[in-house]
């Protein structure tokens, strides 16, 4: 407020020094990204509302933002079309009608949306798909990067796929109510990755160039037909570091751009300003800027909207941003745990049909097991619960490696007991009977929104991955009493990763190699014994692709020598989605564990550990393990064979 006053200030003096014309204008931009159809406050793997994501909600925060300011202009990111059941349905399922509008657009047209930018999963439908998606909005689409491709020949090869850019011609009022014709040009651009994570979609149809590049041949142009202000909305995240050439998270490079007055930008499902990006030398995270330019980026579906809010000012002869600020309002505290706005109504009213067709949807068979899925015994034996994951995960990497360098590596899969009773309860596993599967089960075979990443790690990492897992375990004594108890319940059951794609033993005779740090806390032990790829000891200077999730690949749990700098993959896509894919892809499938791994029996020593009672009805398919008895408070106590 204060500042303002003396800018001000600043003004009346232009004013007296014989400027009769300086004007201020303040102009609110407003910013949704990757909303990826959580158009509703609904979780639909969990077939139940949520108060931390939809654009629903956030639709209250537009509409507060809006009157709190004279001018504004409002704009989404894109990854808007794909994400949810409600986008799988109207794209595969259920497919939109010709001249039917996509339900994102009946929600979006009513928003006053300014233009969109088309995110890379605009492109997972195909692109016939995305036009007669895109037909339907009420608002003007940019991208300039992506192209024609040559080979597709006809009088549009090798021109821009889409508008590179608009120039916005909008009324604004300054300080003192008077009206001005602002000219804003607003150009997008999608990560040119697109080529490789769409490749069945678009080769021979499009190409795409790099995104800093093409900013750099376009803002002069647009500057050139008369923009006062240029907006560049970039599917792009802000990569740490240098700016490569072809990167997919440009932000940074783009920042250098002479002409770009304003980004919003996406992409990274991230929150900027914030803390996860201070200390880089080009960030001002109290103003928000990046090298200088005001910035923005609001999380993903819906839970923050952006806002960058300018002053302009026409003392030098055209229109320059003289002061700015960059924020991001959350729809959910996250520390209070407390809802901050209520659903904008207008969401429901708008779509009510789509949403009824996608709970029909959800909780409808989508494929079927053809073994129970269960995680009674997931904590001492190779388990269904978990090996289902690692089917969907292995798939996953294996079509997104498709075409890439990648591609030699033999895929293996990280996936660990979620739900695994104890403390939790003696009810809380996964237990799916033997039929159909619905999606809004897959919450129950995934409970974290994790997303799917992949590292590249040597044979000897798997191994130490492994000797981390098997904390899990009490060390037995061979020569100690005829009864042990197997778990060591201080160790979190999903931290207890079990890698499939090899084969191995653990020897719980041996103590824990490592701490719960990480660190060695007995450098000589080693509980992983005989462990194999392809029949064969693993090469510890082979490499491999694991596919895990974000929160593993990013350091959780400690895990000895991995960390984000091993991600080769790294999908915004949850693993939950992986799963809803495989399912899809799959009509039947059989869940039951391969028996990749196993605990060496302990000659002579029962090793006994608690499970739900609910585990008795799965002992006969379990040979390796007997009913000690049933506590009758809903656990019963096991042991493996001897
Ligand atoms: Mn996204
Ligand atoms: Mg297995």
């Amino acid at each position: 407020m204060s500042r303002s006053r003396f800018m001000l200030g600043v003004a009346a003096l232009a004013l007296v020094a014989g400027n009769a014309d300086a004007a201020r204008v303040s102009l609110r931009i407003m910013e949704t990204t990757d909303i990826h159809m959580n158009l509703l406050d609904y979780d639909y793997y969990q077939d139940k509302g949520t108060d931390q994501f939809g654009l629903a909600r956030a639709v209250t925060l537009v509409k507060a933002a809006r009157a709190e300011a004279r001018n504004s202009l409002f704009f989404d990111n894109g990854d808007l079309l794909q994400g949810n059941p409600m986008g799988d349905l109207v794209a595969r399922v259920q497919p939109l009608a010709q001249g039917m509008v996509h339900p994102a657009y009946k929600v979006m047209n009513q928003l006053g949306y300014d233009a969109g930018n088309i995110g890379n999963h605009e492109f997972n439908y195909g692109l016939p798909f995305l036009r007669q998606a895109l037909a339907g909005a009420a608002f003007p689409y940019v991208n300039a990067n992506v192209y024609v491709d040559e080979r597709a020949g006809g009088p549009e090869a090798g021109k821009n796929a889409f508008a590179p850019y608009v120039i916005l011609e909008r009324e604004v009022a300054d300080d003192t109510g008077q009206a001005h014709r602002l000219k804003v040009g607003v150009i997008g651009f999608v990560p040119p990755q697109i080529m490789q994570w769409d490749r069945a979609n678009l080769e021979g149809r499009v190409t795409t160039h790099e995104i800093v590049a093409t900013a750099r041949r376009f803002v002069p142009e647009i500057r050139a037909k008369g923009a006062d202000l240029v907006v560049a909305i970039p599917h792009s995240g802000f990569e740490n570091g240098e700016t490569a050439a072809s990167t997919e998270n440009a932000v940074a490079g783009l920042a250098e751009v002479p002409g770009i007055d304003v980004i919003l930008f996406g992409h990274a499902h991230a929150e900027f300003p914030g803390k996860q990006f201070a200390g880089h030398p080009k960030v001002d995270i109290a103003r928000g800027t990046i090298n200088g330019i005001p910035a923005v980026m609001p999380g993903r579906w819906g839970d923050h909207l952006g806002i960058v809010d300018l002053m302009l000012d026409d003392r030098s002869g055209r229109w320059q941003v003289v002061d700015s600020r960059a924020s991001i309002r959350p729809i959910f505290d996250r520390s209070a745990k407390k809802p901050l706005v209520e659903a904008d109504p207008m969401v429901l009213a708008a779509i009510g049909d789509e949403h009824r067709a996608t709970l029909d949807y959800i909780r409808g068979k989508v494929t079927e097991t053809t073994a129970p899925i269960h995680s009674y015994f997931a904590q001492v034996a190779d388990d269904p619960s978990v090996q289902v994951v690692s089917l969907a995960q292995i798939a996953y990497v294996r079509a997104a490696v498709q075409g890439t360098d990648y591609e030699k590596y033999p895929i293996l899969s990280a996936a660990a007991p979620f739900k695994a009773g104890g403390r939790q309860g003696w009810g809380y596993y996964t237990d799916i009977p033997l039929g159909p599967v619905a999606i809004k089960n897959v919450a129950d075979l995934y409970i974290y929104p994790n997303t799917l990443k992949a590292v590249l790690i040597t044979g000897a990492e798997v191994r130490e991955w492994l000797e981390m897992s098997a904390g899990q375990f009490r060390r037995i004594d061979p020569q100690g009493a005829a009864e042990q108890p197997l778990i060591n319940d201080d160790f979190r059951s999903y931290n207890f990763d079990v890698i499939d794609g090899v084969t191995y033993e653990i020897d719980v005779t041996e103590p824990a190699k490592y701490d719960p740090n990480g660190k060695p806390a007995n450098p000589g032990a080693n509980r992983i014994k005989n462990l194999a790829f392809d029949g064969r000891p693993i090469d510890d200077t082979a490499k491999f692709i694991v596919a895990t999730n974000n929160y593993r690949a990013y350091g959780g749990g400690n895990f000895p020598g991995i960390d984000a700098g091993k991600v080769v993959i790294d999908a915004p896509e949850e693993n939950r989605e992986a799963l809803v894919r495989y399912f899809t892809a799959n009509p039947t499938f059989n869940p039951a564990a391969d028996g990749n791994w196993r605990i060496r029996p302990v000659p002579g020593i029962s090793l006994r550990f608690l499970s739900g009672a609910g585990a008795t009805r799965y002992l006969a398919s379990n040979p390796s393990i007997r009913l000690v008895r049933d506590n009758g408070d809903g656990s019963a106590l096991f042991e493996l064979a001897r």
